[in-house]
């Protein structure tokens, strides 16, 4: 079968016709639990009525008219994210990746503005992923997306994840910034403790660098607090925000304090679609769910009652989960067996997860999922590893076919 798109992609072969909060509803008549939600996209799950009540609402309004001209919803959705952080000011892309580009850009341009036009560095960390456009394959560092593409796009150190010595030394006289996503998701759920990040937070004082932290995956609710930074006892100069924020409307934020965006001035950055009327009545939907009482604290429980399931799932199946890590509701499950296996025997249970480094399967459901669906999960799970065992079973056999 030849398809006309560019194939960039393994895609499974499987295909979707609606989905229902945490359900997905196949084109080969099955019902599949979606623990996956569009790779943390899908934070309220599909088709959740107060998000629909609002994009056809405003659909039938007004879609674009440009950032040349005044966005209410965009100046309410911008003063909710400020009012419930550390920042002062927003910027809204489409995407994840864009809101990494501004706030490089910001970073240097911080630099600049202060008469330091030389601190242009940004250090990043091992495992990490920052999006596809070329300076952030330069930020991720990870060979497989740089590889023929040209020359790296310059002034991106990366030192390896939780070393600090490493990163005493890769500060110089050009560092801007630090670069780090406070729970790493494509890298496999990889999480530093809070020592570390008070650390690098007193590294960016002492230097007068600029820290970013990229909550485009552990944003807007998934970890139990609107953002991740809140778990970790320090704040972010400047934050990338995108997948949740939208609930599968593409959009993208990049935060600041007034201080670290104080370069960014008229002219200095733009974009033609972010934050227009249609991506700002969503994002606002969102935030109507996100922030109403008692959400939060019902998925950080939510995330500990998956994390016990799990760690349940693990002492039933040893020869096939080797650890269960996460926080809140972006969990890991590091496997013995290939992750794409496991998670192709998932599948086959009609549960979706998703892969990610360090040979992990990710399980990011939408926050609205219910107990009992977590058990569902469960069920799912110890099935497809019952599964697995029982091949592996055959596997070991003397004599088996192999
Ligand atoms: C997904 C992701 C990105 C890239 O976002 P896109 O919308 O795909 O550009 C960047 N950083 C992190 C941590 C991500 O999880």
């Amino acid at each position: 079968m030849t398809s006309p798109l560019l194939p960039t992609y393994a895609r499974a072969e499987l295909s979707f016709e609606k989905g229902e909060g945490p359900w997905l509803y196949g084109r080969d008549g099955q019902r599949y639990l979606d623990f996956g939600a569009g790779i943390a996209v899908n934070a309220l799950g599909h088709a959740h009525p107060h998000l629909v009540e609002a994009l056809t609402r405003q659909a039938s309004k007004l879609w674009h008219t440009s950032n040349l001209f005044q966005i209410p919803e965009g100046e309410r959705l911008a003063g909710r994210l400020v009012e419930n952080t550390f920042a002062d000011v927003v910027f809204f892309s489409n995407s994840g990746a864009e809101a990494n580009e501004a706030a490089v850009k910001m970073a240097r341009k911080y630099h600049h503005a202060g008469g330091h036009p030389e601190r242009y560095r940004i250090i990043t960390f091992g495992g990490a992923f920052h999006g596809r456009t070329l300076a952030t394959i330069a930020a991720g560092g990870q060979a497989k997306y740089l590889e023929g593409f040209g020359p790296k796009v310059e002034g991106f150190d990366q030192v390896p994840l939780n070393d600090l010595e490493a990163l005493r030394a890769a500060i110089g006289p050009e560092t801007a910034a630090l670069m780090i996503e406070p729970i790493q998701g494509e890298g496999g759920i990889r999480l530093v403790d809070n020592a570390y990040f008070k650390e690098l937070r007193a590294l960016c004082d002492r230097h007068g660098l600029l820290l970013i932290f990229d909550e485009i995956q552990t944003g807007v609710g998934r970890t139990g607090k609107l953002f991740a930074y809140e778990w970790t006892g320090v704040a972010p100069d400047i934050m990338s925000v995108a997948k949740g924020i939208g609930g599968g409307f593409p959009m993208g934020a990049c935060l600041a304090t007034a201080e670290a965006a104080r370069g960014m001035t008229v002219g200095t950055h733009g974009t033609t679609f972010g934050g227009n009327p249609l991506a700002m009545a969503v994002g606002n939907a969102v935030l109507d769910v996100i922030l109403a009482p008692g959400f939060l604290k019902d998925v950080e429980r939510k995330g500990l009652l998956l994390k016990q399931r799990m760690a349940e799932l693990k002492d039933r199946h040893p020869a096939i989960i080797a650890e269960v890590r996460g926080l809140g509701l972006m969990m890991g499950l590091r496997t013995v067996v290939p992750n794409t296996d496991f998670i192709a025997a998932a599948r086959d249970q009609k549960i979706i997860l998703i892969g990610a480094g360090d040979n992990v399967a990710r399980l990011l459901p939408p926050l609205i999922i219910s107990d009992a669906d977590i058990s569902e999960a469960f069920d799912r799970l110890d099935a497809a590893c019952a599964a697995m065992e029982a091949v592996l079973k055959t596997q070991a056999r003397p004599g088996a076919a192999q």
